[in-house]
């Protein structure tokens, strides 16, 4: 008897510490329309996602339509997104608007008009339009708007979309970009190689916290923008990913994990993890947080950066 439990033990501690892992990958602020245009009517990361062949849900910003000097190019593109089968179509209000920021009434405009050509697109494609990210991951500045808008985004069918990593892509696409204009190629290439690095330190350090609270491993959702530096890395963190024995996963499988039926007990505006949100108190989350991956030398690198651009700009 005791042999049996022993080998049942062994079997299910090999099984966290070698099994499968799963993650969901989800891109905001999609179509980036700016650098359709730059890039000659183009988008990069949609001619690499389309050789990778995993299911990705990217959130749309409808007002990025109207950037650049194309409309109807812009309209173009984000039909070849909402085209494409391995792609869901998510709901990132219109503007990209701060919920806490801007209060109610006014975000909940912003998610109207951020539907109107994806739900003709949805029909026409026979999808659906569903799912939901907050811009910022600002869920509102107390639990009563947070609560409200819950109400409001279930009232509507949205399902609103959590995340469990992500690595300040964002940041590092930011330093990235500003080496590729000034022909700094070296360094933008050492960016994207610190972007990889960190990215599996992110990958590494959640999954060592839902390990830990939840004793097995959770299908996780990771949260990037559509951008240059994934344009040009999200291959090999997706390879390096896969050869670690990841599967990659739809929206709609991750969320069938219990962890995503826990109620969210953070009713602050910061865009943090759901790993923490699910946390019982600050003092646990901020413990955690203590452990993160050191940033600290992107954040100089983007400081500078920014100080930099604000001397040419006159600001
Ligand atoms: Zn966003």
């Amino acid at each position: 008897m005791n042999h049996h439990i022993t080998l049942l033990s062994l079997l299910l501690a090999s099984n966290i510490m070698f099994g499968q892992s799963f993650v969901s990958i989800t891109i905001d602020d999609v179509p980036n329309t700016i650098k359709y245009q730059k890039d000659n009517f183009e988008s990069k990361l949609m001619n690499r996602l389309d050789t990778l062949k995993i299911p990705v849900t990217v959130f749309v910003n409808e007002s990025l339509l109207n950037k650049g000097a194309s409309f109807d190019k812009n309209h173009e593109l984000l039909e070849k997104w909402e085209k494409r089968d391995y792609v869901t179509i998510g709901n990132h209000t219109f503007g990209h608007s701060r919920y806490s920021d801007v209060g109610y009434d006014l975000f909940v405009s912003d998610i109207e008009k951020g539907e109107m050509l994806s739900k003709v697109l949805v029909d026409k494609y026979s999808k659906k339009l569903e799912y939901f990210r907050f811009p910022y991951n600002d869920l509102g500045k107390d639990s009563i708007e947070h609560s409200k808008i819950d109400s409001y985004l279930v009232s509507k069918g949205y399902i609103s979309t959590p995340f469990t990593i992500e690595s300040s892509d964002w940041m590092y696409n930011t330093v990235y970009e500003n080496y590729l204009a000034n022909k700094e190629f070296d360094k933008a290439a050492k960016i994207g190689r610190n972007y990889i690095d960190k990215t599996i330190e992110y990958f590494e350090f959640y999954d060592s916290i839902s390990t830990q609270i939840y004793n097995r491993k959770i299908k996780h959702i990771y949260l990037c923008h559509d951008n240059s530096i994934n344009a040009d890395y999200l291959p090999l963190l997706v390879d390096y990913f896969a050869k670690q024995n990841y599967t990659f996963i739809s929206l709609q499988d991750a969320l069938t994990d219990s962890v995503y039926h826990q109620n969210d007990k953070y009713y602050k505006k910061w865009g943090i993890s759901w790993l923490y949100r699910w946390m019982n108190s600050q003092k646990e989350i901020s413990s955690s947080m203590k452990n993160e991956p050191n940033m600290e030398i992107l954040e100089s690198q983007f400081k500078n950066m920014q100080e930099n651009s604000n001397k040419k700009t006159g600001y």
